[in-house]
């Protein structure tokens, strides 16, 4: 089967793809399309679906229904060895005694490379991920981060459409997890491959996207620019599982337009903004969530402004120093431990652990969502 397009090329077509094992859905009627040359992670927690749905995009498990195309092909008859797809694995299996350069070329070899056209792509891939002369290297010599290199470069010397990778960062410690995002980015640059990434650590997710489906209960919540993700959550699903925020639950008690009032088993008013993804599905009376990121939380009342609402007194309770900004968990009676960021210069330095303090926020920045 196959496909006419007016617009990007797409590299990787999803269309209503699901995987059931017994009743359990683990993949349910998931539908994306991913242009060439962008990196793609699929984000959610453990048990979401994730490497189910990798595992039927390399070939390895056999959908219950859907297609998937890849360069506007189905490759649902294809065998995993004959799509135009490689997969990077966390545990990276590579063959630790052979050299760098046998491992690159074992898969050149299964296709039936001839020995000078090897030589020749396994020294240019070494280049290009910035390992030339490393070739006679035993792979347990290498570094971490080195072995990372090759376990890519030896995928991407057999020039898939799309590169798929199964949490790979998720062996290495901190530090070295750190420097791989900026190394897999550049790798992708520099090969300018279709990458699908997935991980349920939305900041390598975050750090790396051009785009980002999250993924949930084997749907798809989200697919979004990571800022799209983080600055207009479409689900509270989202809004909690990206990045830090806060989390009130209470009942509606007016509506108006975009606009919601709340009020907490604690009496605690707020007043939110329903995205347009969840406006429809709010009403007086109802039990609402209520996210708030604590970079949108500052220090002082909006009383002053005659707004009687948004605004808690609190006391400091953990100051943990950022650098720029610092983290501050702040107790107040209706909710203890409200997360809140803020730059470290000025008055905010002053601050101690026992200080009572006044914090506000804003009706735009407070998104309200039907409670799960
Ligand atoms: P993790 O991040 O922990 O790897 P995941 O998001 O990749 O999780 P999957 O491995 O795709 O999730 O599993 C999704 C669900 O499907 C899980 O509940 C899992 O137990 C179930 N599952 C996966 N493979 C099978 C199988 N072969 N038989 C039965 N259930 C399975």
């Amino acid at each position: 089967m196959s496909t006419s397009h007016t617009g990007p090329r797409f590299d990787l077509e999803c269309v209503g793809l699901s995987k059931a094992f017994g009743d359990f859905r683990a993949v349910d009627e998931v539908s994306f399309s991913i242009p060439h040359g962008s990196f793609f992670s699929i984000l959610g927690p453990s048990g979401c679906g994730k490497t189910t749905l990798l595992r039927m995009l390399a070939g390895f498990q056999r959908p219950d229904a859907g297609d998937i195309l890849i360069q506007q092909t189905s490759v649902l008859a294809t065998p995993p060895n004959k799509r135009p797809v490689n997969m990077v694995f966390q545990h990276l299996a590579l063959f630790p005694t052979m050299t760098v350069a046998g491992n690159i070329a074992y898969g050149l070899k299964r296709r039936g490379v001839s020995k000078a056209e090897r030589d020749q792509r396994i020294d240019q891939v070494l280049a290009r991920i910035g390992l030339p002369d490393s070739g006679e290297k035993r792979i347990d010599q290498l570094s971490g981060g080195q072995k990372q290199r090759i376990a890519i470069a030896r995928c991407l010397v057999l020039e898939p459409a799309v590169l798929l990778l199964d949490e790979p960062l998720g062996a290495l410690d901190l530090k070295l997890r750190e420097q791989m995002k900026v190394e897999l980015k550049q790798l992708q640059h520099a090969f300018n491959t279709t990458f699908v990434y997935i991980t349920h650590d939305q900041s390598e997710a975050l750090a790396m996207s051009d785009q980002v489906a999250v993924m949930n209960h084997g749907r798809f919540e989200q697919v979004g620019t990571p800022q799209a993700l983080y600055y207009e959550p479409a689900t509270a699903f989202v809004a909690g599982f990206v990045g830090e925020s806060n989390r009130w639950v209470g009942r509606i008690t007016d509506i108006n337009g975009d606009a919601v009032e709340l009020e907490t088993a604690q009496g605690l008013r707020l007043r939110a903004t329903a995205p347009k993804s969840s406006s429809a599905s709010l009403s007086v009376g109802q039990a609402a969530a209520v996210y708030i990121r604590p970079e949108a939380i500052s220090i002082g009342s909006a009383l002053e402004r005659g707004e009687g609402v948004n605004t808690v007194q609190g006391r400091v309770d953990t100051i943990l120093f950022d650098g720029a900004r610092s983290h501050f968990t702040v107790d107040i009676e209706a909710a203890p431990g409200l997360q809140v960021q803020l730059p470290q210069s000025g008055r905010y330095a002053q601050l101690a652990r026992g200080d009572a303090i006044t914090l506000h926020w804003e009706k735009a920045q407070a998104l309200c969502f039907p409670a799960q």
